[in-house]
């Protein structure tokens, strides 16, 4: 089973992804970038799902520490982000990230990126 790490720090939008993911993959749990750093460099998910407004260390800085990791450099990374302006997609980008899916989720939107992704 693929492992997926979800980095947020809004409980109810964690157990939304874990309700969406939980039957196919193997899911890791954050709800900050510390701690979404922690376990990546442990447990090597196959893609990082991550939420961009977090508090202290936001998703930006949490893609540029995993970018800047040569063993997490290539996880693919998708933003989960209600910021998904046209400005926002550029910066999402040029951070790092492969992806992002827009909140409110969307089931289907973010089945067809974390499929798009996995290798
Ligand atoms: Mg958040």
């Amino acid at each position: 089973m693929k492992k997926i790490l979800i980095v947020e720090d809004v409980e109810m939008n964690r157990d939304l992804l874990v309700q969406l993911l939980e039957d196919c993959y193997q899911l890791f749990e954050a709800d900050s970038g510390p701690r979404g750093l922690e376990l990546a460099r442990h447990e090597r998910p196959d893609l990082i799902l991550l939420d961009i407004s977090l508090p202290g260390m936001d998703g930006y800085e949490v893609a540029r520490q995993l970018r800047a990791d040569p063993d997490l450099r290539r996880v693919p990374l998708i933003a989960v982000t209600a910021h998904a302006m046209a400005g926002d997609q550029e910066r999402i980008f040029a951070q790092g990230f492969d992806d992002y899916v827009a909140k409110p989720i969307d089931e289907e939107e973010l089945w067809a990126k974390v499929e798009k992704h996995l290798p």
